[in-house]
């Protein structure tokens, strides 16, 4: 602890109509959070609520602004390296305005920015399924493929920004249908919830089956397969062993400690866990073949976890 009475962490995880908020101790301790309403983050009076609802949220656990040593900031779109942003195309938001905003508010805090999926990854890292490890593969399995690598202790970010994009590791050469990238074969055409449905009503196909509706997603899938229906298990097995391919192909890289899934899809974990083990044992270096395959910890509070937890290291890196 230094000259302040307390060393707090706020993390904060932007969405389009509400951020995410979560009061952290030093230690990795969730102390409050909360959800905030706000106009799109592009004006003052917008910053102002932000501001307000964050010190409401400090004065009822009986804090004040000077508390906070530290705010991580995860938004949906790239960061590099260096901090800076790159294009958001999925939100109205202005990174620096709401930067220097915060930073009047919270004048003895350090401010960090981080794209949402690394967050996440951290989150898992300091305080999720992760912890204690040093090198892991966070996965997420939801509308698309994403995640995060973290190799000893430090994210991997890239020179384009495209460490991490696990969604995109070619798994299947022989593909004819383009992957929203532009090329055949990503993991996140079969291991995605969409990607999964694909599998699922392909499967019927060849068959000749009727599939059954599956306009809520990947859970129809998950609701046939528990009902013994052939063509979700040959679609499930499909998606297991192309995830296997992927971590496999991972392992001769980073040869991580864990590989952490979460996102919509990981709800079902436990329906395809020792499938998803038994067929990356079968592709992995006989070295690797034990690693860890668990599920995803937090939820939907990794993002304010790892906002919290990059903004600790940020300040740890002052001192
Ligand atoms: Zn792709």
């Amino acid at each position: 602890m230094g000259k302040f009475d307390h060393d707090l962490l706020l993390g904060i995880d932007i969405g389009g109509t509400a951020i995410k908020a979560g009061l952290f101790s030093h230690a990795g301790d969730l102390m409050a959070q909360r959800s905030i309403s706000t106009p799109a983050l592009v004006e003052s009076g917008a910053y102002a609520a932000v501001n307000q609802a964050l010190t409401a949220l400090l004065a009822e656990q009986g804090f004040l602004r000077s508390d906070i040593a530290g705010i991580g900031i995860d938004i949906p779109g790239p960061v590099r390296e260096d901090g800076s942003v790159g294009f958001l195309p999925n939100i109205r938001l202005d990174v620096e305005g709401l930067k220097a905003s915060l930073a009047m508010a919270f004048a003895r805090a350090v401010i960090v920015v981080l794209n949402d999926a690394n967050a996440a990854t951290f989150g898992e890292l300091w305080q999720g399924s992760a912890k204690g490890e040093r090198s892991f593969v966070f996965v997420t399995l939801g509308t698309g493929v994403g995640g995060g690598v973290v190799v000893d202790g430090k994210l991997v970010l890239g020179k384009h920004g495209a460490g991490g994009e696990i969604g995109h590791i070619t798994v299947n050469p022989h593909e004819t249908r383009a992957c929203g990238c532009g090329r055949l074969g990503c993991l996140e055409e079969y291991a995605s919830a969409t990607g999964l449905v694909r599998l699922y009503h392909e499967a019927c196909e060849r068959a000749g089956a009727e599939a059954r509706d599956t306009s809520e997603g990947a859970v129809a899938v998950f609701q046939a397969l528990a009902d013994g229906d052939e063509a979700a298990r040959l679609a499930l097995s499909q998606m297991c062993e192309y995830l296997a391919v992927a971590f496999a192909h991972m392992s001769c890289i980073i040869d991580p400690g864990a590989f952490v899934i979460g996102g919509g899809v990981s709800a079902s974990f436990d329906v395809f866990a020792d499938e998803l083990a038994e067929r990356f044992r079968a592709h992995a270096l006989p070295m690797c073949a034990e690693t860890k395959i668990v599920r995803a910890s937090l939820g939907n509070k990794a993002g304010i976890y790892g906002s919290a937890y990059q903004a600790l290291l940020a300040t740890a890196a002052e001192e």
